[in-house]
């Protein structure tokens, strides 16, 4: 019998990768902001044409790469942010795959450009497909510039099943928020066909909160503080009376990343126990520091979801913490008449 089993060419498994990685143009717009905080940043740009469908462009101030690293950039699996298996227990930067931006090139026509500090010319790279089609010196600022064209320009069915711009564009601003909220001292932008969405300069957790909701928010927001030996919590939750019939702003950031955890929220729901009209949700921007030993982040590619050691105990602190607040402030219950 002939012997069947091959190890899939490069190209190939990047596709199937970026199938997990990518979904979306908000996917890429997350994988390269995040890219540009892991590069400390304290600027970062986005630009977007057509939803994401033919430009998604992040500019960063960050530390750039040198002429090999650029290259090295797209190869899977290449990544400067871990080392050891050890490092994915103590894990300071949102990436540490290495496959983000393999796999974005393995389904767009992406150009990068970059530039350290300390050197005199920049680097521009050019990669089709995972070919790299071009590498020469350029003009560029200290940092780097990710232009992702044509998106899903191979792969038919992705592209057309991609949904209306109204719709793309919201998740890329969902995307963008989440990322600007977690990170207040870094300046953001968000332009999209050439109109500007969002300038939100360097700030701190409140005012970038206002800055991306709009001024009126500022006086809905009840301070929840609490630190305790396996958590530490900051952040705010919107009084009672101004919760909406649709879960809008919601947001958790566990070590400065937006997460979703429906037990989390539970326990958000439960200290709002008796204060809220029926079928109405609260809003909380809540910035939870814990313990990288105590967490999994690698659950899924996209990292939105992980794992906590002692749930129960977070639970009940973070509970108890945001009672202490409402009742700090005197938020009377609600009184519903129409029951
Ligand atoms: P990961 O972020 O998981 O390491 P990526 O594919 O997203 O994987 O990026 C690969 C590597 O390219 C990073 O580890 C980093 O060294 C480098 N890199 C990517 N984007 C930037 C950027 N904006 N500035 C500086 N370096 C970057
Ligand atoms: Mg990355």
């Amino acid at each position: 019998m002939a012997d069947i089993i091959q190890l899939l060419p490069d190209h190939v498994a990047n596709q199937i990768a970026a199938g997990e990685v990518v979904q979306r143009p908000a996917s890429v717009v997350k994988e390269l902001l995040e890219n540009a905080i892991d590069a400390d940043a304290t600027s970062i740009q986005l630009l977007i044409k057509e939803a994401g469908k033919t430009l998604i462009q992040v500019s960063d101030n960050g530390k750039g790469m040198s002429e090999t690293d650029a290259r090295l950039s797209f190869e899977r699996h290449a990544t400067s942010k871990i080392k050891l298996a050890e490092d994915l227990f103590q894990l300071k930067t949102k990436g540490f795959r290495g496959e983000a931006l393999a796999s974005i090139a393995a389904i767009a026509h992406v150009d990068l450009k970059s530039k350290q500090e300390d050197t005199e010319v920049g680097t521009e790279i050019k990669i089709n497909g995972t070919k790299v089609e071009l590498q020469q010196p350029c003009v560029t600022p200290k940092g780097t510039v990710v232009s992702v064209k044509n998106l899903f320009f191979n792969i038919p069915a992705r592209r057309n099943f991609l949904k209306s711009d109204a719709v793309e564009l919201r998740h890329i601003i969902d995307e963008f928020q989440r990322v600007a909220l977690a990170h207040p001292q870094i300046a953001f932008s968000l332009h999209h066909n050439g109109n500007e969405l969002f300038q939100l300069p360097s700030s701190n957790h409140r005012q970038r909160i206002v800055n991306v909701f709009g001024g009126k928010t500022n006086e809905k927001l009840v301070p929840v503080e609490e630190e305790t030996e396996i958590l530490k919590v900051d952040g705010f939750v919107g009084k009672p009376e101004f919760a909406k019939r649709t879960k809008g702003e919601q947001f958790f950031f566990v070590n400065d990343r937006f997460i979703k955890s429906p037990y989390l929220n539970h326990a958000v729901t439960a200290a709002f126990e008796g204060l809220l009209k029926d079928k109405t949700y609260p809003s909380y921007f809540l910035y939870l520091t814990i313990d990288p030993k105590r967490i999994d982040i690698n659950i899924h590619p996209t990292k939105t979801e992980i794992k906590f050691d002692d749930e129960h105990a977070l639970y009940a602190i973070l509970r108890s913490a945001i009672k202490h607040s409402l009742g700090q402030f005197n938020v009377a219950p609600v009184l519903d008449f129409d029951r």
